[in-house]
């Protein structure tokens, strides 16, 4: 049973329009999505912080004070946290197997962001932090299957996360934990399993299967060519998250002190093969693409669902956008975008 009739929220539980909401991350995919969330709620002091230069952010919200920042430096992390009532740390090194899978260190650095974001949020006196862990600190031995069981919370340890990126996750869970334990910060974990939507990486090397599927589906529409490259034997399995689910979850898993410093899956139980995932973008752009393997390219693991048990019976309530509902607005976007870099206009990656 939910434990609450109306859901809480920075909203609902009256978090007062002037209290400092900090966002980190805030210039990538998701970090910039919640930035646009809480302002479209009212909120009037938001603190955006990323390190990309601000002509580089993915969107840039009116009303919200953005700030470039490196924060794998201690000083800076002081300099984000200053006055803040939540912080939500969303920054981090990463992007999807092509990127993980090749650069573990950068992965693991994160975890500096992590180690001083902690320390100056609670020096700041910060009421509440949040921190998106992945699914990646599962132990990927329970992973090894196409058929498999969807991952519960427990299933974290024994530990065996996926190398390099999930370790550090991992370690950074449990940093908040001892947080919460020994200084009494309120942090809050979710555990996202890939998240999509448009405003997210489509190109470049740190972009996640649906993004990456519907830009090769709309490059072989568009030129002709008729096939597609699909790495690995295309009969992994994997959730897909639509990013206004993910924001969702974030407010409500932050103001759920059921929940406090306790791991939560955050993510869709919507099982598909990566197979499926290009029938169903073949759909939404009317073609259909001969199909080659590459079983030599970065694929993960066999298979990953989220058990979205625990969620539910705690807020009675669980991410539950349609795949082909969300690739939707997703592919549209992605369209969008592939042709303006083709005409030579900006898009997320290349502003100037
Ligand atoms: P993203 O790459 O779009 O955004 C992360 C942002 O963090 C980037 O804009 C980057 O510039 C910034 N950043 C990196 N290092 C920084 C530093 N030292 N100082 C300041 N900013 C820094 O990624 P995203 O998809 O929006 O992911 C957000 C968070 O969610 C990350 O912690 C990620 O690990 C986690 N996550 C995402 C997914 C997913 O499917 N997108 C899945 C699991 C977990």
């Amino acid at each position: 049973m939910p434990d609450e009739q109306t859901p809480v929220t920075a909203a609902t539980m009256r978090r007062r329009d002037s209290d400092l909401i900090v966002i980190t991350g805030a210039g990538g995919f998701i970090g910039g999505a919640l930035t646009r969330y809480f302002r479209e709620q009212g909120f009037e002091r938001i603190r955006a912080v990323d390190r990309k230069p601000l002509p580089l952010w993915y969107q840039r919200v009116p009303g919200v004070e953005s700030l470039c920042l490196d924060l794998t430096d201690p000083e800076a992390c002081r300099r984000a946290c200053e006055g803040a009532v939540e912080v939500y740390n969303l920054a981090a090194d990463m992007g999807g197997m092509g990127f993980i899978e090749r650069f573990r260190i950068a992965c693991m650095r994160s975890v500096l962001i992590s180690v001083h974001m902690l320390e100056a949020a609670d020096r700041a006196g910060a009421e509440r932090y949040f921190f998106s862990s992945s699914a990646c600190a599962y132990n990927t031995q329970l992973q090894q299957d196409p058929n498999v069981r969807a991952l519960k919370e427990s299933d974290a340890y024994p530990a065996m996360a996926e190398r390099g990126y999930g370790w550090e996750k991992l370690y950074s869970e449990m940093l908040c934990q001892e947080y919460t334990a020994e200084r009494g910060l309120k942090t809050f974990i979710a555990r996202f399993h890939n998240v999509y939507g448009p405003w997210g990486t489509w190109d470049g090397g740190r972009e996640k299967a649906p993004a990456a599927i519907c830009r090769k589906v709309i490059e072989a529409r568009e030129t002709g060519q008729r096939r597609i490259t699909i790495w690995g034997d295309g009969q992994q399995t994997r959730s897909f998250m639509y990013i206004d689910d993910c924001v969702y979850g974030i407010d409500r898993i932050m103001h759920c002190d059921r929940l406090l410093a306790t791991p939560t899956n955050l993510g869709s139980s919507e099982l598909v093969t990566i197979n499926e995932l290009v029938s169903i973008v073949e759909a939404i752009a009317g073609v259909k693409l001969e199909r080659e393997y590459d079983p030599t390219a970065p694929r993960g693991v066999a298979g990953r669902n989220s058990d979205n048990t625990f969620i539910r019976s705690v807020l009675g309530w669980e991410p539950s956008t349609p795949l082909r509902e969300g690739l939707v607005p997703t592919f549209r976007w992605i369209e969008q975008q592939w042709r303006d870099r083709r005409a030579g206009r900006p898009t997320v990656r290349d502003l100037p």
